[in-house]
């Protein structure tokens, strides 16, 4: 197939790679020369517009850095300038109310489109290992899924338009309230006197084990290999999870649900994102409660 990328970041780089890799052509477009350099180099083919980007392709992929930013993009350059019938797929993190907004206004003009948010960071986008959760019609479905196979591990129908982003933020809104609780419980064990390892074989295969533990653990040397290990570089920055977490709560808010767990834990995300750069993986939230030096 013939698809154009637009927003070649950290996330959108890789992935544009890896559709070039399953033998699709790529023509991408990102604002950064930078971006497209690099883009490049993957044999991807570059345009000075998003638009240029679009001309002759079957499919459009974008990962970019909110809705407005999407919204513009697609209202601006994608509709009305890809050829009629091509299927769009927003890959960005964004509130479900500008998916669906943006998604009705390339129905009504011909075109079909998903969101397709992702699970896993920088890594996953690199190997080919993201997981998609989709909204739209299941034809829109149909035409996005092999599109998004090139990029992924797994791909899953989560309804109708929007409901990719409802997926995506609930799912984060869970994470991020036990990451904290898995930094709690072992900073805890470890002022109670109970080595962090031994907690750690005790709760992964005890009724507190979860994927914060188990795949992610926030202290260095626990667990299988986590940006901990790495001082805290690489992974899910905290700026990104305080971004969810945001998304989430305007989306509780909006549904009228009282996820006060949620809310406590955005407070805790933006106290700790104002104290640092925001820039290290989100579990080194940890040092909230044992500053560096501690663990
Ligand atoms: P990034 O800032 O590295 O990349 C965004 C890219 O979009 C940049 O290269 C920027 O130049 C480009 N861009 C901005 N405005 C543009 C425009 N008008 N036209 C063309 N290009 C434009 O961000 P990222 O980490 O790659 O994240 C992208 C999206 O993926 C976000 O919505 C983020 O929430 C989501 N996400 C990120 C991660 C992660 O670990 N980084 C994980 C899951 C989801």
């Amino acid at each position: 197939m013939k698809i154009a990328f637009i927003g070649l970041g950290n996330m959108g780089g890789g992935m544009a790679a890896n559709l070039v890799k399953a033998g699709h052509g790529v023509r991408a477009f990102d604002l950064s020369e930078q971006a497209l350099a690099a883009a490049r180099e993957h044999g991807c083919e570059t345009f000075t517009s998003a638009s240029e980007a679009c001309e002759g392709v079957d499919a459009v992929v974008s990962m970019l850095p909110n809705g407005t930013v999407v919204k513009s993009v697609y209202t601006s350059d994608v509709i009305g300038k890809a050829p009629g019938g091509a299927v769009f797929l927003d890959c960005s993190t964004i509130d479900v109310a500008t998916a669906r907004e943006v998604a009705e206004a390339a129905e009504a003009a011909g075109y079909a489109m998903v969101d397709a948010p992702v699970s896993g960071g920088i890594a996953a986008a690199e190997a080919g290992t993201l997981t998609f959760m989709v909204g739209g019609t299941d034809d829109a479905f149909k035409r996005a899924e092999p599109v998004l196979q090139g990029m992924g591990k797994a791909v899953i129908h989560a309804g109708q338009s929007g409901n990719g982003q409802a997926a995506k933020i609930c799912n984060n809104m869970l994470l991020g309230i036990h990451m904290i609780g898995t930094c709690e419980a072992f900073a805890m064990a470890k002022k109670l006197g109970l080595d962090p390892q031994t907690f750690y074989d005790i709760s992964s295969v005890s009724s507190g084990q979860c994927w914060s533990m188990t795949s992610y653990c926030p202290l260095p040397g626990v667990g299988p290999k986590s940006p901990a290990d790495n001082g805290y570089q690489g992974g899910f920055a905290t700026a990104l999870m305080l971004k969810d977490l945001k998304l989430a709560l305007a989306a509780a808010d909006t549904a009228g649900v009282d996820t006060q767990m949620g809310r406590r834990a955005l407070k805790l995300y933006d106290n700790f994102n104002s104290e640092t750069t925001g820039q290290s993986d989100f579990s080194s939230i940890i040092q909230m409660l044992l500053p560096a030096g501690q663990d």
